[in-house]
């Protein structure tokens, strides 16, 4: 069963949760508000690909680990823009916006 990243809208506190895919999203664990909204916080394939350069016998120059991700982080950041939109973005993925270093 997937992972998933919720943020309760009443106490902000941040929660994983296992669940089925079309499952209801369970309350928040520290004050049981039904109130959350999922977040996406990993950039998977963005860090897949970079993993990836990084893996290579450990070849990977900082140059090239700092050009895949300014590569791959604009898109994904899109997609998660467009999604949820750019506030939630700028609030629960900030890292997005900045370049690797
Ligand atoms: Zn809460």
């Amino acid at each position: 069963m997937p992972l998933y990243d919720y943020v309760c809208e009443a106490c902000e506190t941040p929660y994983e949760a296992r669940h089925g895919f079309d499952a209801p999203a369970p309350p928040c664990p520290a004050c049981g508000s039904a109130k959350v909204h999922r977040v996406i916080t990993r950039a998977p394939s963005a860090l897949k690909g970079i993993m990836a350069l990084a893996g290579s016998g450990g070849n990977a120059t900082k140059e090239e680990l700092q050009s895949k991700w300014a590569e791959e982080t604009p898109k994904l950041r899109k997609k998660l823009a467009d999604k949820l939109g750019e506030d939630t973005v700028n609030r629960y993925a900030p890292s997005l916006n900045h370049s690797y270093d």
